[in-house]
């Protein structure tokens, strides 16, 4: 069963927060909700949990409405799951608590002890059951609230920038848990990020949004690779841009030498810049072609104000609507 919405719309006084979107979210899948702050993701997220009340549209799960027709499910009934950016855990309860509070808020009453330590094993918190909130690490705090969110297996979970409040080698570590716990579980989640890392790593399927709007939904493979708006080709990795500003590339497409394809652009370019990030140099490039400067990827170190001539297969060069 898959989440569809239609029409979906919210604004906050005068500030549309969400201009009314039509997106499905498809069961099984790992579907992300990608951009800037501000666009409206946790908007959404809020909506399609009940947390939020539409002004506009519906939301259904399957043939169950959820939102729309003069109906409107409470969010425990809703049977979905959530992940937020700060966790959410009660302090004063213990892990095992904070686990079984999510279990008894959807009515049930059987089963409650065997289901919490299954979803704690699955983190890898078997024995810390005791434990309150302030004696674990922030991973952990993390994990806990991941086994709350799917200990009640639910038909959708719903994640709201999870990992952001942890330091950077954590968020490594943790993303890659989740993708594999997600994955081994079946779960369909919904994921919030402004990290496009996190979008392109993650997912199955990626949503792009700015200004309250869906810009674009594809596989990463497709936005990346395809981008519709300028926004997206920009939000989402690195692109070089022609005069036009209707035509791109991205860096790794640029050859050094003509090569033997059919329909190669050349340009010629002056090095302006030179930066060594370990693996390779990005370099900076002057053209006539284009009023911004364009990223190139460098096996050597090249001395600013060298002549370079670039080669770029016309099949790489990808050229945007207008919009
Ligand atoms: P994101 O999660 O992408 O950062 P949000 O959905 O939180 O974006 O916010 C979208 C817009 O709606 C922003 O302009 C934000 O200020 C506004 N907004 C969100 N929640 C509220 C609220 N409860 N009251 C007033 N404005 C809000
Ligand atoms: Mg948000």
């Amino acid at each position: 069963m898959d989440l569809n919405i239609s029409g979906l719309g919210k604004s906050f006084g005068s500030n549309v927060a969400l201009h009314p979107t039509d997106l499905s979210i498809r069961q099984g899948k790992f579907t992300t909700l990608l951009g800037p702050s501000g666009c409206g993701k946790t908007t959404l997220l809020r909506l399609i949990a009940g947390l939020e009340q539409p002004d506009t549209g519906s939301i259904r799960f399957g043939e169950d409405i959820l939102y729309g027709a003069g109906k409107e499910v409470p969010p425990h009934r809703r049977g979905f799951g959530m992940v937020f950016q700060d966790f959410a855990l009660w302090p004063h309860m213990t892990v095992f608590e904070n686990v079984a509070f999510g279990l008894r808020a959807t009515g049930r009453k059987d089963g409650i002890q065997g289901r919490v330590m299954e979803a704690l094993d699955k983190v890898k918190l078997s024995g810390m059951e005791q434990r309150y909130p302030h004696q674990l690490s922030g991973g952990q705090q993390q994990r806990v609230a991941f086994a709350r969110a799917v200990a009640t297996r639910p038909k959708l979970v719903l994640f709201d920038e999870p990992l952001s409040a942890l330091d950077a080698v954590l968020r490594d570590e943790m993303r890659l848990e989740m993708m594999y716990l997600v994955r081994e579980m079946g779960l369909t989640a919904l994921y919030v990020t402004h990290d496009q890392i996190e979008a392109m790593s993650m997912s199955d399927q990626v949503i792009v949004m700015q200004g309250g709007r869906v810009l674009q939904q594809g596989s990463p493979e497709e936005i990346y690779n395809l981008p519709k708006h300028s926004f997206v080709a920009r939000f989402i990795g690195k692109s070089n841009w022609l005069a036009d500003g209707q035509s791109m590339f991205r860096p790794e497409h640029i050859r050094f030498e003509p090569g033997s394809e059919q329909e190669v652009q050349s340009y010629n370019t002056v090095v302006t810049q030179v930066s060594y990030v370990g693996d390779r140099y990005e370099v900076r490039l002057k053209t006539n072609e284009a009023a911004e400067s364009w990223l190139a990827h460098y096996p050597e170190r090249l001395g600013e104000g060298t002549e370079l001539t670039i080669y770029v297969p016309q099949r790489y060069i990808h050229c945007l609507n207008k919009n």
